[in-house]
């Protein structure tokens, strides 16, 4: 794989999100996802889930100081190239980040504002995010996180684009607002500070194993930016590498409910 120096050693990515107990979400897709790339994939977990394919069942936050913790061992011993940074599970953890962040101790990263679960379960909030957002290199919202986040609903293509321009002026380099969540062919908009906007569009995976996907194309465009990719390649390497990972799952039944993908 890629960005290995001439010993093998790999690149390292570290992954701030919360533990899924089925695998199929956060540190878990994280994970694999950089394991994918060729990278080393190192964690700070925000939060333990207690879940499966049907639901959440239970979330606990871990409090900061066990978050700054692990965040502080790893940036004291890894060389870390990139961050993906999803669940933040409390506004006290969104601040410890955002202090670091503004410290400039925290290699670049990618901010995948991770609301709500598709089951309905609360993971974060669009403060926390809020708090953050100066300092991300690229957002990775959804139309539904996008709506949150700029408190409209944001539901074609057109509402996507000028919402990705808007909340990159709040700080990312790049804001890339994910279509899959809309009914129809999925259209990503994609708004670069300097460069403009750019839509991507793909074609829907029929599946209902979907279940991880928004963390999957976050920590796929950390990976790619950390292998040295510009953001709009970035992106459209993220893409396909989640298109890829749908379309491999798509005949698994693994679950009663949305089964996780083939990263
Ligand atoms: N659980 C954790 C820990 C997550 O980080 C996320 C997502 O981003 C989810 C659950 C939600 O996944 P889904 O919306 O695919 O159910």
């Amino acid at each position: 794989a890629g960005g290995r120096g001439g010993d093998g050693t790999p690149l390292v990515a570290l992954t701030i999100a919360g533990s899924d107990s089925c695998g199929g979400a956060g540190v878990q897709a994280d994970l694999r996802t950089f394991a994918a790339h060729g990278l080393h994939g190192a964690s700070v977990i925000t939060a333990v889930t207690a879940q499966n394919t049907v639901g959440v069942r239970l979330v606990r936050a871990m409090t900061a100081d066990v978050v700054t913790a692990q965040l502080d061992a790893v940036l004291a011993d890894l060389p870390v190239a990139v961050v993906k940074i999803g669940m933040l599970a409390s506004g006290e953890i969104g601040r410890v980040l955002a202090h670091r962040a503004a410290a400039g101790v925290l290699p670049p990263f990618v901010l995948d504002p991770v609301l709500v679960s598709s089951s309905g379960a609360r993971l974060g909030s669009a403060e926390s995010v809020t708090r953050l957002l100066p300092y991300a290199r690229v957002l990775t919202p959804n139309r539904a996180e996008a709506g949150a986040l700029l408190g409209r609903p944001v539901r074609t293509s057109a509402e996507a684009s000028a919402a990705a321009r808007e909340l990159a002026a709040l700080g990312p380099a790049a804001v890339v607002v994910t279509g899959g969540d809309a009914v129809g062919a999925p259209v990503d908009n994609l708004w670069t500070t300097g460069v403009g906007g750019r839509a991507f569009a793909g074609q829907r995976v029929a599946t209902r194993n979907t279940h991880g996907t928004g963390c999957t194309f976050a920590s796929a465009l950390a990976a790619r930016l950390a292998l040295g990719d510009d953001i709009p390649t970035a992106v459209g390497a993220a893409r396909l590498f989640v298109a890829r990972a749908l379309a491999g799952a798509c005949g698994w039944q693994l679950g009663a409910g949305h089964g996780p993908l083939d990263q």
